[in-house]
């Protein structure tokens, strides 16, 4: 990690020692079985979706991810968990925003295909949001939903290389041969990309 050259000094024993003092339980190996799967959002709440609703996968290694896709629930927030949880809805994505506070459950990991775009080619390479709401109810799309789900895109561009564009960050109607109409004309695209441009 260091440069050859970099001479042994304070500042390298001073990681050392940080790196020893790291609880034991937060090491990978450690929590393999303890509980809650790690989620890819630290903010995020591990709220699996059945595997018979995904794809199981290992990108970017086996699918490189180029695209984050924005999408309304058109159901309240516990459902759309509940219907992740459903085998027979053949339908996830990798994380739901919730309306009234922005709080980020994740369903599906990163590294696994969720079913959400409708597009094969489009589940394959991208990450799926989904917000708590209607196209035709605008209340639902509020301050925290915003800022909760452009924290989330801006990690999720950070990790994966993804430009903070319109180009890579786009409504699922924008999924070539959809027919859904999601996030819908009340979604202010302008707004979520300047709190994703800030995050
Ligand atoms: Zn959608």
């Amino acid at each position: 990690m260091e440069r050859a050259k970099t001479l042994p000094g304070r500042r390298r024993i001073l990681k050392g020692a940080a790196l020893a003092a790291v609880p034991y339980v937060l090491l990978p190996d450690a929590r393999a079985d303890a509980g809650p799967r790690t989620v890819d959002y630290p903010l995020a709440e591990w709220q699996p979706a059945t595997p018979a609703n995904r794809t199981a996968a290992n990108r970017p290694t086996t699918h490189p991810v180029d695209r984050v896709v924005i999408h309304v629930t058109q159901t309240l927030c516990a459902k759309a968990l509940t219907v992740f949880q459903n085998p027979r809805k053949k339908v996830s994505a990798h994380y739901v925003v919730r309306s009234v506070d922005g709080h980020v459950a994740q369903c599906v990991r990163e590294s696994d295909i969720a079913w959400h775009a409708g597009n094969w080619d489009y589940n394959t390479r991208s990450i799926g949001i989904e917000h708590e709401g209607w196209v035709d109810r605008p209340a639902y799309f509020t301050a925290a939903l915003y800022e909760g789900s452009a924290r989330l895109t801006a990690s999720v561009c950070d990790r994966f290389g993804i430009p903070r564009d319109r180009a890579h960050i786009i409504g699922h109607y924008e999924v070539p041969g959809t027919d859904h109409t999601d996030p819908g004309p009340n979604w202010d695209w302008g707004r979520y990309m300047r709190l994703v441009g800030r995050a």
